[in-house]
C-alpha cells in the first residue's frame, strides 16, 4: 500500500508545503537494489577517525579502500570512529568533537559507523562504561540524523573478530543497509576457522531455500539472494502456487509447494533440496485479538507457523541436509521485542525466534554454522495493509527515519546474514531492520 504522505513530502511542492509548516518529511532512503559486486563503496569518500589507542583504524582503513571507498575528499559521506581503544569514559572526548564538528553540514543519506568492545569482554569495569556509553550514544545520533535519510550504527568487535569487519562494512556503510539505523552488529570469532572469502559474490554457487517465498517479504529475499548468485528453492503453500511460480520464474528458481507445519516438513525439504548451504525461515503470520477474545485455534496457527515449524524443520534438517557452513536467518519482529496489544500470540512467536537463534548459536557455531534472525520494523506489505489506518500513520511515522520500510529492505539484511563472506562474525544476533521504529526501541 503506498505511503501518501510519503510521495507528498517527496514532491516538489510537497518539499515547500512541508517547510513551510514545519512538518516532519520523510526523506529519501538511497537504498541499493544492485549486487554487491568488487567495490560497493565505489564513487564514496570516507573519514575515519578514532580514540588515541584506536585498534582497529588500519583494519578499518583497509577495509574501506578494498570496498572501493576513498579516504580523501570533500564532504566525506562515511564517517567512522574507532572508539574501540578507550579504558575509561573519560578517553570518549575525541567521539564528541569528532560528530559535534561535522553535524551542521552533514550530506543527505551519510552512514555513520563507530567501532567499540563489547562491553562484557572488556578487562575493566571502567572500559566496560566507555564502551557501553557507545551504544546510548549511536541511538542518540541516529535519532538525530535520520531526517536526513542518515544512518548510524555500532560494530563491537570480539578479540580475534577484526577480520569480519570489511564484510559488516559493505553491508553497513551502503545503500544495502538504508532502513538500518541505531543498531548494534556483534562481531564475533567463529568457533571453527572459517575466513571471509570473496566478497563480490557472497552466495555464488550456494542453494538456498526460503519460506514463504510467493510474495512479500520472502519474495523479495528469494530475489535479492539470486542476484548474489545462489540457487533458490521457494517454498509456499499449495493455494500460492501461481504466486509463487511468478516470483521464482525471473530467475529460475524452484518451487516447492509445501505447508512448514507439516510434521515431514523438514525431511521433504531435505528430500527436494539436497543440500543446504542457506535457510531462511519466513513464511508467517498474525491473526490479532485481546487475548480475552482469543479463540484457540487463533493461537495455534500463529504458534505452530511463526515459532513451531522453524524449530521442527530446524531439527530435521540438521540431521545431516546441511552443508558444513550453512546459515540459517529466521524473521523475528519489533513486535516481538516490543509486544502489541492484540499480538500476545505473534508477539510470543517472535521473542520466541529471538531467544531461539541466541541459544541454538553456540551449539551450531561449533559444526561452523550460524543463526542469526532478522526483526523487521513496519514494512508495506500485504500484512500491514490490514493494519487500520491511524494505526499505519504511526507505524510508519514513529521512526528515525519517518517511514515505513520496504520488503527489500528486509531482503537486504537477509542476504548479509546468510552470506558468510560478509557475514561470517556474526552469530546468535537479531538485527532490527525498522529505520529505528520507536517500539521496544
Ligand atoms: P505476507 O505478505 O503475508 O507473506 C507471507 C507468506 O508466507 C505468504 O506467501 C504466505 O502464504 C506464506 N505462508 C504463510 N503460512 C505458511 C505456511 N504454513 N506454509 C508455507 N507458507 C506459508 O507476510 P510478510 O509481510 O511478507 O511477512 C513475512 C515475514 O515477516 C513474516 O514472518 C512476518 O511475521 C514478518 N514480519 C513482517 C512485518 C511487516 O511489516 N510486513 C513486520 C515484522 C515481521 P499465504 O498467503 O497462503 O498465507
Amino acid at each position: 500500500m503506498s505511503d501518501r504522505y510519503l510521495a507528498l513530502a517527496q514532491s516538489p511542492l510537497g518539499r515547500q508545503f512541508f517547510s513551510a509548516l514545519n512538518l516532519p518529511a520523510p526523506p529519501r532512503l538511497a537504498r541499493e537494489l544492485q549486487a554487491y559486486g568488487p567495490q560497493p563503496l565505489a564513487g564514496k569518500t570516507a573519514l575515519v577517525a578514532g580514540v588515541p589507542q584506536a585498534r582497529h583504524r588500519t583494519t578499518l582503513e583497509a577495509a574501506l579502500r578494498g570496498a572501493g571507498a576513498s579516504l580523501s575528499g570533500d564532504k566525506p559521506a562515511l564517517l567512522l570512529f574507532d572508539a574501540s581503544g578507550a579504558t575509561g569514559p573519560a578517553e570518549l572526548k575525541p567521539l564528541y568533537a569528532f560528530f559535534h564538528e561535522r553535524l551542521a553540514g552533514l550530506p543527505g543519506g551519510t552512514h555513520v559507523v563507530v567501532i567499540g568492545r563489547a562491553p562484557a569482554s572488556c578487562d575493566s569495569a571502567a572500559e566496560a562504561a566507555a564502551a557501553g556509553a557507545l551504544s546510548g550514544f549511536v541511538k542518540s545520533l541516529a535519532k538525530e540524523i535520520g531526517r536526513k535519510g542518515a544512518t548510524a550504527n555500532l560494530v563491537t568487535v570480539a578479540d580475534g573478530a577484526e577480520a569480519w569487519l570489511g564484510g559488516a562494512l559493505r553491508f553497513l556503510l551502503s545503500g544495502h543497509a538504508a532502513f538500518v539505523t541505531g543498531q548494534t552488529l556483534p562481531l564475533t570469532p567463529p568457533a571453527r576457522s572459517l575466513k571471509p572469502g570473496d566478497c563480490s559474490r557472497p552466495l555464488d554457487g550456494k542453494t538456498a531455500l526460503v519460506t514463504g517465498a510467493a510474495r512479500g517479504i520472502g519474495a523479495a529475499i528469494a530475489r535479492s539472494l539470486a542476484r548474489e548468485g545462489a540457487h533458490v528453492i521457494g517454498v509456499d503453500r499449495p493455494q500460492e502456487e501461481a504466486a509463487l511460480q511468478g516470483t521464482l520464474a525471473a530467475f529460475d528458481g524452484k518451487p516447492l509447494l509445501l505447508d512448514v507445519t507439516a510434521a515431514d516438513a523438514g525431511e521433504r525439504i531435505a528430500e527436494a533440496a539436497g543440500q543446504l548451504d542457506l535457510v531462511v525461515h519466513n513464511a508467517g503470520v498474525t491473526r490479532d485479538k485481546l487475548l480475552r477474545n482469543m479463540p484457540e485455534h487463533f493461537w495455534d496457527m500463529v504458534l505452530g507457523i511463526n515459532l513451531e515449524a522453524i524449530v521442527r524443520i530446524n531439527e530435521q534438517l540438521l540431521a545431516g541436509a546441511l552443508a558444513p557452513q550453512a546459515r540459517m536467518v529466521c524473521i523475528s519482529s519489533i513486535g516481538g521485542i516490543a509486544g502489541n496489544a492484540g499480538q500476545t500470540n505473534y508477539a510470543a512467536t517472535k521473542s520466541g525466534v529471538i531467544s531461539y537463534v541466541a541459544a541454538l548459536a553456540a551449539e551450531v557455531g561449533k559444526r561452523g554454522m550460524a543463526i542469526n534472525a532478522v526483526a523487521p520494523g513496519f514494512i508495506e506489505t500485504q500484512m500491514t495493509a490490514s493494519i487500520p489506518p491511524a494505526n499505519r500513520f504511526f507505524g510508519r511515522r514513529m521512526s528515525a527515519l519517518l517511514q515505513g520500510g520496504l520488503p527489500e529492505d528486509i531482503a537486504e539484511a537477509v542476504t548479509f546474514l546468510g552470506a558468510a563472506p560478509l557475514s561470517g562474525g556474526v552469530n546468535g544476533v537479531t538485527l532490527r531492520v525498522c529505520g529505528q521504529n520507536w517500539l521496544g526501541a
